[in-house]
């Protein structure tokens, strides 16, 4: 018999989970549509934003287009973003291993504020590498996306039920790496969807371009209807 002991950190997340509502509205009130992607470090976030980054830019004018990168150090990968032309900033954490909510504020207020959103219409966060917090901190964003990759292991789902149960979109990414490692995609697949029925799973490769469009296509029909709207 295995003793089990959990711990939740209520009143924290109850907390900026009020305060992610009310930045919603924000970007509600603004027609401005937020991504917040989320995933283990090294599970291809980066380099799937980046090929959307490339889809984004075909349909929006890359001044239309804001890309927040946390991590703990370094500005690798908004410099990387910012090669396409769109806005970039890094939330450097300094050992803080998720967003929270006055993090992101404090960011788009230093950017300029509404008048400086206003003439955004794509946002795209990039979290901290995690899997486990970041998914309990939402950052208000229209979507959020998990990224997992084959690499990672199959049971990677089951192992993270919450986090699992909070995305709205599932990328299943690096499948072009699955027969090498022997993983089993469906299996990975319909684990995601036994636990969040909610959210549709793709099957992607940020290298390769597989999936891509079909993940675009899903990002664009909630652009369209939060632009829309405003
Ligand atoms: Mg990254
Ligand atoms: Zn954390």
């Amino acid at each position: 018999m295995v003793e089990k002991i959990v711990f939740v950190a209520k009143d924290v997340i109850k907390e900026n989970e009020r305060l992610a509502m009310k930045l919603r509205e924000f970007y509600d009130s603004l027609g401005l549509v937020a991504y917040e992607f989320l995933g283990g470090p090294g599970s291809g976030k980066t380099s799937l934003i980046e090929k959307l980054v490339e889809r984004f830019t075909s349909d929006f004018s890359p001044s239309e287009l804001l890309y927040i990168d946390g991590d703990v150090a370094t500005s690798i990968d908004s410099e990387r973003m910012s090669k396409h032309g769109i806005y970039t900033v890094q939330i450097n954490t300094g050992g803080s291993c998720h967003l929270e909510v006055p993090q992101v504020k404090k960011t788009l207020m230093k950017l300029g504020g509404r008048p400086f959103l206003e003439k955004i219409k794509v946002m795209i966060i990039e979290n901290v590498g995690n899997m486990i917090c970041p998914f309990s901190f939402p950052l208000g964003a229209h979507a959020r996306i998990m990224v997992a990759d084959v690499a990672e292991g199959e049971d990677k789902f089951i192992k993270h039920p919450l986090s699992t149960r909070v995305s709205d979109i599932i990328v299943i990414n690096k499948v072009d790496l699955a027969e090498y490692l022997g993983v089993n995609i469906d299996k990975m697949k319909s684990d995601a969807y036994e636990i969040n029925p909610r959210a549709p799973v793709y099957l992607a490769s940020a290298k390769t371009g597989y999936g891509i469009d079909e993940i675009y296509q899903s990002l664009m029909k909630l652009a369209e209807k939060v632009i829309r709207t405003a």
